[in-house]
């Protein structure tokens, strides 16, 4: 048996990728060594990988920002307006990145997108109606040629594929998708000829394939493909597919297309197996398994894949095997981790430790009596001990929950007759998402305190100093419902992970989320639990320094959850139904020191919506719902819930949002143009709303008469004793300069349509 993997990180294990670029996006260093930088990575990873034992190794799947934008520049598909800067390459390759200002022009990025139900972005292509496909594959061919060069094993040719390309791009002009597809099918054949005698095998991703398709969909995909495949000569191909099944095309990519190779994921796939042993692949195709999770970071579960792939192997005349995903979503390495101890560490596997997974796998699965290896025992013990002690207080306590905790009373509507009458704001009532400017002053006292050059009662005076100047900073500018301002917290996951029993967090565990950004997602280890005040003491004394009302500021459950590394021995529902227990006993602890408003944070909810419709609430909504009606269904009436998402494309999902029960919503607006609205307005949503007013993604001062035109939109559609007024999101990347002006002008801009009303 043979192992692969579907691609590998590429940002370094000190984040060197990302620094040398940063470097040459401010000038500091030139093309050639961020070239350079990057050069030295790839060969580092394939040799790693080579040593590491995979038999087949991907090229292409390396990235200077992203590979969709890569696959842009492949099939020479630059929009217009970058083209006529007149830049080099790589010039232009970065102004579609991330947009260019300067002597050639003003043009601003592609926009980014998340890809699929991952944290990963890409950059969204765009289709022009009068644009020419042509093949530009001198990149590609000098990285096959530098593995070429750096490895004796098999290579493999990674490729975005041109159905998920398509259906990933946006056509600008009357143009669609599938009118590119002849022009888009004969690049890719006229690659695959460049490629003759240079690579064993090309795969093309098709992560679009596990998604819902229609009839017109499969006919795309088998066009495409009649008319690419016959040009593949010596090369074989590969479909690779993963972060679920593919139900829908199994029977044209496994069956009927002449594929060497087909790829399904069997971690995420729910259906994968029972596909093949429905209908297995025909003798002359080989398959490739995935089933070491390339988006998680625990140990595989050795006798668990044997078995699999025992099954796979009767039923195939070939496997091999890979994981499940490109290992992108997960940290490169363990090296680093020198904080955890050995019996922590020996639970989870990075990229690098999964490719000793993969090479202890298919030792195991050629040998006579896998039981009789150390590896195998080793791994099996991982999973019969006891990993932690289970919390039983936990589970106590989440086993007398019952139906009624999951809904708040009075109705709504009561509620918010309550609420009017207690807090007594004006129509229109203005307030803000809950960070305030992170400014370096306040990033450095965090330092300076990590790192013991503060203690403990300085940082927390200076903290204390922050919230009174932002709190009179709100009063001054006449917001009506204030925050504390959220200076003590480095992020909204990792501050209440910290404070959690439960969580762990690495020390280098990046993971690349959009070009140079990475995230180190804390890790769920055991029973989370609430063992300490999470965030009420600055609440408290936020709330001490105004006779205003002040918000209380939490994460919700599902937010906490999919920005984590969740455990894999519980359910996803389960590890929510955890968090949200230990943020229901912060909402009661506020609640009885006197906040009278509780805003809860699910910025990420719609992010792991499922992929295929059927199972959004099966699978999700279903729990995550709930989850957070549980957290915040023990307040009184008078208690007012808001809760907060960075999205609005909730329209498919409204009625869901609706039943979280919260009292109030803020959202993103400016940018989807308030279509919102007119969803909120036809599914009768009951919470009242705050769609963003302004977009806090721009350093842009928005002026007194835009915001009033936003709000004179929002109010012909819908009521004035629903609406909110604030900006979409946070403010914590924005500066004081450009702050305080914006909030001024939105204050102004209520107060001129209320007098109009
Ligand atoms: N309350 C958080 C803030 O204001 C919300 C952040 C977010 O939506 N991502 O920063
Ligand atoms: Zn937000």
């Amino acid at each position: 048996m043979k192992s692969t993997v579907i691609g590998f990180p590429r940002i370094g294990l000190h984040r060197e990728l990302k620094f040398a670029t940063e470097s040459f996006f401010k000038g500091e260093s030139g093309a050639e060594q961020l070239l350079e930088q990057a050069r030295k990575l790839r060969i580092a990873h394939w040799q790693l990988q080579e040593q590491s034992g995979l038999d087949l190794i991907p090229v292409g799947d390396f990235s200077l920002y992203d590979n969709v934008l890569d696959t842009v520049l492949l099939l020479g598909l630059v929009p217009e307006r970058y083209k006529a800067l007149n830049l080099n390459d790589l010039g232009t390759y970065f102004a579609m990145a991330r947009g260019y200002q300067g002597q050639a022009g003003d043009v601003k990025a592609l926009s980014m997108k998340k890809w699929f139900d991952t944290n990963y972005h890409y950059i969204v292509p765009e289709l022009e109606d009068g644009m020419q496909v042509t093949l530009h594959a001198d990149n590609l061919l000098s990285q096959l040629e530098e593995a070429t060069g750096a490895v004796k094993a098999a290579l493999r040719v990674d490729l975005i594929g041109p159905f998920t390309f398509l259906k990933l791009a946006h056509c600008t002009g009357t143009k669609k998708a599938a009118d590119f597809s002849a022009a888009l099918a004969d690049a890719y054949a006229q690659l695959l000829s460049k490629l003759q005698g240079k690579a064993a095998w090309i795969s093309f991703d098709e992560p679009a394939l596990v998604t819902d398709l229609t009839p017109a969909d499969l006919s795309l995909l088998h066009s495409l493909y009649i008319a690419i495949l016959p040009a593949k000569g010596n090369l074989k191909v590969l479909c690779q597919t993963y972060f679920g099944d593919i139900r829908d095309s199994y029977a044209e990519v496994a069956l009927k297309l002449p594929f060497d190779g087909v790829g399904l994921d069997f971690v995420a796939g729910r259906r994968s197996f029972e596909l093949i042993e429905r209908d297995p692949l025909p003798k002359d195709k080989v398959l490739f398994a995935g089933l070491v999770n390339g988006r998680n970071i625990w140990r595989n579960r050795y006798e668990n894949t044997l078995n699999t792939l025992r099954r796979l192997s009767s039923l195939s005349s070939e496997v091999v095997l890979s994981s499940s995903c490109s290992l992108l979503h997960v940290p490169l390495s363990l090296s680093e981790e020198s904080k955890f101890g050995a019996e922590i560490k020996k639970h989870f596997a990075f990229a690098c430790e999964k490719l000793t997974e993969l090479n202890e796998l298919k030792t195991l699965a050629a040998a006579a009596d896998p039981g009789a290896v150390a590896a195998f025992r080793d791994n099996t013990a991982l999973f019969t001990g006891e990993r932690f002690t289970p919390n039983t207080q936990v589970a106590q306590k989440l086993a007398q929950v019952s139906a009624a905790d999951f809904h708040r009373t009075p109705a709504r509507v009561e509620r918010q007759k309550l609420q009017k009458a207690e807090f007594k704001l004006p129509p229109l009532p203005t307030t803000t998402i809950g960070s305030f400017p992170q400014t370096a002053l306040v990033r450095k006292e965090r330092a300076d305190f990590k790192h013991g050059r503060l203690n403990q009662e300085q940082y927390e005076q200076a903290l204390r100093s922050h919230i009174t100047d932002c709190i009179r900073l709100q009063e001054d500018i006449g917001l009506d419902v204030l925050v504390h301002g959220e200076f003590e917290r480095n992020d909204m996951v990792e501050y209440f992970g910290e404070k959690l029993d439960g969580y762990l967090f690495s020390q280098n565990g990046w993971v690349q989320s959009y070009g140079t950004r990475c995230v180190k997602p804390p890790l769920i280890w055991g029973d989370i639990a609430r063992v300490r005040p999470l965030s009420v003491e600055w609440s408290v004394f936020a709330q001490s320094q105004t006779k205003k009302i002040v918000k209380g500021m939490l994460t919700g459950p599902v937010t906490m959850l999919n920005w984590s590394f969740p455990r894999e021995d519980i359910s996803l529902k389960d590890s929510t139904m955890q968090l949200a227990l230990a943020i229901r006993e912060e909402v009661l602890d506020l609640e009885a020191h006197g906040i009278r408003i509780i805003q809860i944070d699910e910025a990420a909810l719609r992010e792991k919506l499922p992929l295929r419709q059927e199972d959004w609430h099966s699978e999700y909504l279903d729990w995550a719902i709930p989850a957070f009606r549980f957290v915040s269904s023990g307040v009184k009436s008078t208690t007012q819930i808001h809760t907060h998402m960075c999205y609005s494309e909730f329209n498919n999902i409204i009625k869901d949002i609706d039943d979280m029960d919260a009292d109030v919503i803020t959202f993103e607006a400016s940018r989807s143009d308030l279509t919102v609205v007119d969803a909120l307005k036809a599914a009768h949503f009951e919470t009242e709303v705050g769609p963003g007013v302004y977009d806090i993604h721009s350093p842009r001062i928005p002026s007194v008469e835009e915001i009033v035109a936003v709000l004179k939109r929002i109010l012909a559609k819908l009521p004035m004793e629903k609406v909110w007024v604030n900006p979409d999101c946070g403010l914590k990347t924005r500066g004081n300069q450009e702050t305080e002006p914006s909030l001024r002008h939105l204050v102004a801009a209520a107060r001129q349509v209320r007098e109009g009303l």
